[in-house]
């Protein structure tokens, strides 16, 4: 088995990303052969960036990753733009996708909105980008948030494509979506996902959040009127808050309704707060002393690209000879 999945390096990673994909990232060390992590560089210039800064995200990124309990003994994790095959296999696969798929992603509709000054080819191009990277290490599993369903089918009508027209040379991925927190909402806006790009301040939560920020913002969380904790359509916020606490214990979401049953949101909410401080205190201090020593995460990184090359290079040289480039291989 297989996984693979990336993350954007924007250093402000949030709960979201924690619950969705990292958690999952964590687990399946144990049962990925292998499992391969990407810090995903290259997904990050389709926004408005600053070339120095994204450097540093980088480091970020990856000291989160390692903080959260990324082994670099039982996993791949390595810098998309350290290996080439990612994007020499994007432009093979564009011939196999269709710009209408492109244009209809829910992604590229909100974030190319957003943009006043630029368009970028890139947010159109995003997806195409996302199947070479899992695609490269024909990975059977790609742990994601739902935000990541729809171009998770867009890149198995990429695989499928290709091998109908090439041959059966690419696997076909399945995403891995959480029960519970895949779509964890934002605090002040809970109609809305938490994001990197687009949330607001107040109302996302962030890892390398200090305690005290973690418990002003769950205290003022927009819940509703009412003051029953338990899951409803008409409840986004008290859900989220549910679905949060769920993870967090480890337990069902039930089971906060049942304990919770009668106790108010004040109560609710400072117990929401208290263990998010506790859940996530631990992996705020590992990060500050990784986060010290660039040099090391440089050789981890470094390290996990050499490894990603074996992998990567003998799908890129298969797609390549089938595709009709280069002289027939022996
Ligand atoms: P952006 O909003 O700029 O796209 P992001 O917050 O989605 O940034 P990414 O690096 O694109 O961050 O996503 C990393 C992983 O986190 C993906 O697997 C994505 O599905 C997951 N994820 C992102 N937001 C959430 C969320 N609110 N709930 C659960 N999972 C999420
Ligand atoms: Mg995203």
């Amino acid at each position: 088995m297989r996984i693979f999945s990336g993350i954007q390096p924007t250093g402000r990673k949030h709960l979201g990303n924690y619950i969705g994909a990292i958690r999952q990232y964590v687990e399946g060390q144990g049962r990925g052969d292998p499992a391969i992590y990407c810090v995903v560089d290259l997904h990050a210039i389709s926004v408005p960036y600053d070339p120095a800064e994204l450097r540093e995200r980088v480091h970020d990124t990856t000291a989160i990753l390692l903080a959260a309990g990324l082994d670099p003994e039982r996993c791949l994790l390595f810098r998309q733009s350290d290996v080439r095959e990612h994007t020499e296999l994007t432009w093979l696969l564009s011939s196999v996708t269709a710009v209408g798929e492109l244009n209809r992603m829910h992604q590229f509709r909100d974030k190319s909105a957003q943009q006043r000054e630029l368009q970028s080819a890139a947010l159109l191009f995003y997806p195409v980008l996302m199947a070479a990277d899992v695609l490269a290490y024909r990975a059977h599993e790609v742990p994601v948030g739902e935000d990541q369903r729809e171009h998770l089918e867009l890149m198995r009508d990429v695989a499928r494509r290709f091998n109908a027209r090439f041959g059966e040379l690419l696997v076909v991925p399945e995403p891995r979506i959480p029960e519970v927190g895949a779509r964890v909402m934002d605090l002040q806006e809970p109609e809305r996902k938490m994001s990197t790009t687009g949330g607001t301040e107040q109302g996302t939560v962030l890892v390398l959040d200090e305690p005290e920020a973690i418990v002003k913002k769950v205290r003022s969380a927009v819940t509703d009127s009412g003051r029953e904790v338990v899951r409803a359509p008409d409840k986004p916020g008290v859900s989220n808050l549910i679905e949060i606490l769920s993870v967090v214990r480890g337990v069902a979401p039930e089971t906060v309704e049942r304990e919770f049953d009668g106790a108010g949101y004040g109560a609710f909410k400072q117990a929401v707060a208290d263990a998010l401080v506790e859940w996530l205190s631990p992996v705020r201090e590992r990060y500050r002393e990784l986060r010290a020593d660039p040099g090391e995460l440089e050789r981890v990184l470094a390290a996990g690209a050499e490894r990603a090359r074996e992998l990567a290079g003998p799908t890129v040289a298969d797609v390549r000879e089938a595709m009709g480039f280069g002289p027939p291989r022996g």
